[in-house]
């Protein structure tokens, strides 16, 4: 497909006018890519440019060709994002498949792409025998993706076993930031101006391998015994209000099991929504809103979702 008549005119010189691909790229550059193929809600529109960089300078080189006015979507898994039905008119850049080196010292240092999955940091750590990212093991993410959402899971949390990041801006400038210089919370993490995540350096402990190895199998058994695990969600929809759990109060709603088109609110865990086949972001939406409705009307609490939904809706 053609790159469109008045998009990426920065580019416009470094486009091959046969293929519409830009030249210098060594990436996979697409266009109208279904974002149900990259979340694991497996729901939603396309978006207009989907660029999976080779490596860093690649991802250098196709953000100077993007026009300053153009949306950008940074993307890990998906695993924590609805695209809405219309689509996104802009950029997604997906880091999975380029940033995913991964290396751990003797003092427990690990130095980690953004791209590399939670889970293989966890593997990795236990085979090395260091305690501190067993919690990972269960989030489908990757660390880009936990990085920008501080996630956690029994008891750890993504920003208290980093020590430094490396980040990109869109001009093309990478910086080495601190926690310190990051306003991090509960499943949120403010990142100064536009800049990504394309690394991390982690702390860890020094501990047995068998015994880091035997949490990280009782983590992911607690988790299947609660939780939807294999059917098509986003995890946890909305962040827990102080005090209380969003899944409480879904459930004293009784709202377990609600439907809306081919969406419903989990029967296992009331703050998990599954997709049943062919769901649209739209009936997962709506689901969403309906939750906090009911929980608003019948609590006075609003839950706020942790998962991140952007694009344009379709009518
Ligand atoms: C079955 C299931 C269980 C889950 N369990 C948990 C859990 O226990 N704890 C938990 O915290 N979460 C959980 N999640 C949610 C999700 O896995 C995490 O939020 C994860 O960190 C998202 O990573 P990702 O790479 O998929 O990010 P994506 O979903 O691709 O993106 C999420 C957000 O991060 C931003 N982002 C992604 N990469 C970067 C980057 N490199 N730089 C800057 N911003 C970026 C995106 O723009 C978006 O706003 C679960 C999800 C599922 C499906």
């Amino acid at each position: 497909m053609l790159l469109e008549k008045n998009d990426y005119e920065h580019a416009a010189n470094k486009t091959d006018m046969i293929t519409g691909h830009i030249k210098e790229l060594r990436g996979v550059l697409k266009y109208n890519e279904p974002m149900a193929d990259h979340t694991s809600w497996r729901a939603g529109g396309s978006a207009d440019h989907y660029f999976e960089p080779a490596d860093l300078e690649d991802l250098i080189t196709y953000l100077k060709s993007v026009p300053a006015d153009k949306q950008l979507l940074w993307v890990g898994l998906g695993s924590n994002l609805l695209v809405r039905d219309g689509g996104f008119r802009g950029s997604v850049i997906a880091l999975n498949r380029a940033f995913n080196n991964l290396e751990i010292n003797t003092s427990g240092q690990i130095k980690v792409d953004a791209g590399v999955p939670c889970a293989k940091v966890a593997r990795c750590s236990a085979r090395e025998g260091y305690t501190g990212a067993e919690f990972l093991a269960g989030i489908p993410g990757t660390m880009g993706g936990a990085l920008a959402m501080n996630a956690g899971a029994f008891g750890g949390e993504t920003w208290n076993i980093v020590t430094r990041v490396r980040t990109l801006s869109r001009s093309g400038m990478t910086n080495i930031r601190l926690p310190a210089d990051f306003n991090i919370g509960y499943r949120s993490v403010q990142i100064p101006g536009d800049e990504w995540f394309i690394s991390a350096e982690l702390q860890l402990q020094k501990d047995h391998e068998k015994i880091v190895g035997q949490r990280i199998r009782d983590l992911l058994e607690k988790r299947s015994a609660t939780q939807p695990t294999g059917l098509p969600s986003c995890g946890s929809v909305f962040r827990n209000p102080t005090g209380d759990y969003a899944a409480r109060l879904i459930d004293a709603c009784g709202l377990k099991g609600k439907r809306i088109g081919n969406a419903s609110i989990s029967e296992k865990h009331a703050n998990f929504i599954i997709n049943h086949g062919n769901a649209t972001a739209s009936d997962i939406e709506r689901l969403i809103s309906f939750a906090q409705q009911s929980v608003q009307e019948q609590f006075g609490v609003e839950l706020i979702p942790e998962v991140r939904i952007v694009g344009e809706s379709k009518d």
